[in-house]
């Protein structure tokens, strides 16, 4: 590694939600904190997000539901010290994300709250359909306010201890810190590539970061579980790999084969809906696209033009600027790989079982055992990116 390092006490890997989120911390708490990422500041999966982010704030609903909502969805696999603090928090992170100027959908003086697959209440809080976008961009103007310094298109390729410090190459440069935050998201795009299939994620989704850990030493937990999202969308051409937001079903849209039948619940956990439209498929009662390839149909024309216009609104445009109109024809669907289940193994602060070495967000494993449920993504960006960015710092200035 080169000789002269750049020193710093925080080195958050990665600009996504939580790595955002995890530097905003950091900084606020008091450290000097260099953000690395590999594109710029926006290149990320977090600001694709459409659907929303949960959090239990209706009168029927509490953190202890949401988690039992996890706990099955996750077919009892998630880790149930992550699932409070994730569903504990949640609160809280909305309104720190309101403090920072995200202005989420409202409705009869509340949030406008929708059901998300696997959940036994309304409880997704959304800004229209672009949370990601919102959250990512509030959380960018928080950190390029502060003072921190950002590393852009500096790749960490190298990690190692030295002397109580860790030292890290990112692109060309070299920089110390007392304590690394990993933030670098999932693997799924590059995945994808290997088995020519479709995925809904950024192209810097390539899981290098993960591999760095493990290789030296890092535990990790169910790096298989690969997790499909039910409706990509299948045509036309520039809609392959869009991932059409759960909210259409949450809305009232539902899956029907190719003779117009219902053939499973659409608001079911997302595992068991796409194994049900593979079922579908392999049983002869699917559709084909134009090109060749295999779908069900989005009954997308149950949805009030009301929901759609408040709720819906990007995918619409999206659609029909396309030359489809989703509201008054069907849309062709099939699932495609989305996120990874799994990850580093982290404690209540984040902390991996490397000293000093941090994980949040998608590249963390746990939270959601082998099976998400939607929404729980960009909230565990923000609940474990803020632990990770505070514990990070007190570890750097013990
Ligand atoms: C299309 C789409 C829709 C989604 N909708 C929702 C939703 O509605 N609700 C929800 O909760 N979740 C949703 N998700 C999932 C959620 O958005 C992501 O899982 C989450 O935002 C991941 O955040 P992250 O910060 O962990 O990673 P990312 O946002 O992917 O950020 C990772 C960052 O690390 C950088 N990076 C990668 N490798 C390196 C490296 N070697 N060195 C330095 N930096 C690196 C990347 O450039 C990027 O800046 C959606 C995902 C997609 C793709």
């Amino acid at each position: 590694m080169a000789a002269t390092a750049q020193s710093f006490d925080v080195l958050v890997v990665g600009s996504g939600a939580s790595g955002l989120a995890a530097a905003v911390s950091a900084e606020r708490a008091g450290a000097r904190v260099a953000l690395a990422t590999k594109g710029s500041l926006q290149a990320n999966n977090s600001s694709k997000a459409q659907g929303g982010i949960q959090a239990s704030f209706g009168a029927d609903d509490s953190p202890d539901q949401h988690g039992q909502d996890i706990w099955r969805s996750s077919h009892e696999t998630a880790d149930m010290r992550l699932v409070e603090v994730l569903t504990g928090d949640a609160r809280s992170a909305i309104h720190w994300l309101e403090e920072l100027g995200v202005e989420f959908t409202k409705e009869n003086g509340g949030y406008r709250l929708a059901r998300c697959g696997g959940s036994t209440a309304k409880r997704l809080l959304q800004v229209g359909d672009r949370t990601g976008h919102a959250i990512t961009k509030q959380l960018r103007e928080a950190w390029e306010a502060g003072s921190g310094t950002s590393f852009l298109n500096a790749p960490l390729h190298e990690l190692a201890e030295l002397d109580g410090l860790w030292r890290a190459r990112v692109g060309n440069l070299t920089v110390d810190a007392g304590t690394v935050v990993l933030a670098a998201g999932g693997r799924c795009y590059a995945v994808a590539e290997e088995r020519g299939e479709l995925s809904t994620n950024h192209p810097n989704a390539t899981g290098e970061v993960t591999r760095i850990a493990l290789d030296l030493g890092a535990e990790a937990r169910d790096l298989d579980a690969l997790q499909y999202h039910p409706n990509g969308g299948a045509w036309p051409p520039n809609m392959q790999g869009y991932s059409i937001p759960e909210t259409t079903r949450a809305y009232g849209a539902v899956l029907v084969n190719a003779d117009g039948e219902e053939f499973t619940d659409s608001l079911g956990p997302r595992d068991a809906v796409s194994q049900a439209i593979f079922d579908e498929v392999e049983k002869g009662k699917g559709v084909t696209t134009p090109d060749g390839r295999p779908a069900v149909y989005l009954d997308t024309t149950r949805i009030s033009e009301d929901d759609a216009e408040i709720s819906l609104p990007y995918m619409l445009r999206r659609y029909r600027g396309a030359g489809i109109d989703p509201l008054k024809d069907k849309i062709l669907t099939y699932p495609v790989l989305h996120y990874q289940n799994g990850g580093l193994v982290i404690d209540t602060d984040a902390e991996t079982t490397l000293e000093g070495v941090y994980a949040c967000g998608e590249i963390a494993g746990g939270t959601h055992g082998r099976n998400r449920m939607m929404g729980n993504s960009l909230l565990e960006c923000v609940v474990f990116g803020r632990r990770a960015g505070r514990a990070a710092k007190e570890k750097a200035s013990a």
